[in-house]
């Protein structure tokens, strides 16, 4: 475990990490934030002269997938450095020490901060029967309670504990529940993404510690500057969903020329988070840019939503018909996409997405 009473800048001095790279960490994490570039040396103010913030990390019913997101062990990426301006003080997967020894870190940190420490939970709380999962004897709801309890604030990672994830999938055997349907007296802020991009979960971070609060957020907890968008709105396919141009199957001609993939089941018009402009292994790419529709993990229920491959909704096809009826069908869909979800989002609801009928046009189809 990292020393707690060091500063970011100490800390950063001993790692002999450039302070290049913490410049640049700091200007990067403010334009994600949508902060003007004047706001970079207050985070790097804030980061480096403020003791850094303990952080408690719960991981219940979840894969890890979460943990190995943000901590891109492979490659150290420039997120990393958030480990860097918090006092990870617990951590299952990561921390040196085990059994009791790892409870009474926890304990400690717990007292010594109390009313000020993060807590971070990956993965969804079983109801069902405390010995679903427990840690050192003790069942998550518990664990859960008796550390938030003390907390500033909890940050749900993922989909798992901000909306129950893949253990609230039906039958849901566990009876797994998100973090809020237990913790109501704690400021929350919801990071769903199975799992969710890095430089979000960083951001999360670097802003409660620069701004001492939480970024605004949408109806359903999420930070409204990463998830105020769907991914159709800013996807780089929609010149061919507006155009009526789809993928009719994975290796078809249209598929390999990168049209929509709305026909092959996407889910971006009904999804809102920022794979499209963030993406993924340091802006490599992101799943539709692979050849993937969207699955709708940052959306609560999303596995129960039917099948992945299935179009939200199928455009009426009148035949080949010519590129200017194309056109029209794809504008009108598309519109009509972009404005049910804007509307959903604005009542906080995700679904059934319904598009609007296609009429009096055809549709440009690969052949
Ligand atoms: S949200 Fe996804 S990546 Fe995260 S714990 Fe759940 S299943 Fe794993
Ligand atoms: S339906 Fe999917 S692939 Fe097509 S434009 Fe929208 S987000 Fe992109």
């Amino acid at each position: 475990m990292i020393r707690r009473q060091q500063t970011l800048g100490e800390r950063l001095e001993e790692r002999g990490i450039s302070r290049r790279s913490f410049l640049k960490f700091c200007t990067t994490t403010a334009s994600l934030l949508a902060l003007p570039p004047a706001f970079a040396p207050r985070i790097a103010e804030a980061l480096e002269s403020q003791r850094r913030p303990s952080v408690i990390w719960l991981s219940f019913q979840e894969c890890t997938g979460c943990s190995e997101s943000i901590l891109r062990a492979g490659s150290p990426s420039i997120e990393s450095l958030i480990f860097e301006a918090i006092s990870l003080d617990y951590h299952e997967t990561l921390q040196a020490a085990a059994g009791h020894q790892a409870e009474a870190a926890r304990e400690q940190a717990m007292a010594e901060n109390m009313g000020k420490y993060l807590v971070v939970v990956d993965g969804s709380v079983p109801l069902g029967n405390p010995g679903f999962s427990t840690v050192a004897g003790q069942s998550n709801v518990e664990t859960l309670k008796q550390v938030a309890k003390g907390a500033a604030a909890v940050i749900c990672m993922g989909t798992c504990s901000a909306f129950g994830g893949i253990p609230y999938a039906k039958p849901n055997p566990t009876g797994a529940v998100p973090v809020s349907e237990i913790i109501t007296d704690k400021p929350i802020v919801n990071v769903p993404g199975c799992p969710p991009i890095p430089a979000v979960m960083t951001s999360v971070i670097a802003h409660y510690i620069t701004f001492g609060s939480l970024p605004e957020l949408d109806d359903l907890g999420r930070p409204k500057v990463f998830y105020g968008q769907n991914i159709h709105d800013r996807c780089y396919r929609r010149p061919f969903y507006e155009r009526g141009q789809f993928a009719q199957s994975f290796d078809d001609e249209g598929a390999k020329a990168g049209w929509c993939l709305y026909k092959l089941g996407c889910k971006g018009p009904t999804t809102y988070n920022a794979c499209a402009v963030l993406k993924w292994n340091e802006g490599t790419s992101f799943p539709i840019e692979a050849g993937h529709g969207c699955l709708g993990c940052s959306e609560p229920n999303f596995w129960d939503k039917g099948s992945f491959y299935a179009p939200l909704s199928t455009a009426t096809e009148l035949g080949s018909g010519t590129v200017a009826a194309g056109v029209l069908a794809g504008a009108v869909l598309g519109a009509g996409a972009g404005y049910a979800g804007r509307k959903m989002q604005e009542k906080g609801k995700t679904g059934p997405f319904e598009a609007p009928p296609v009429a009096d046009a055809g549709q440009k189809e690969n052949s």
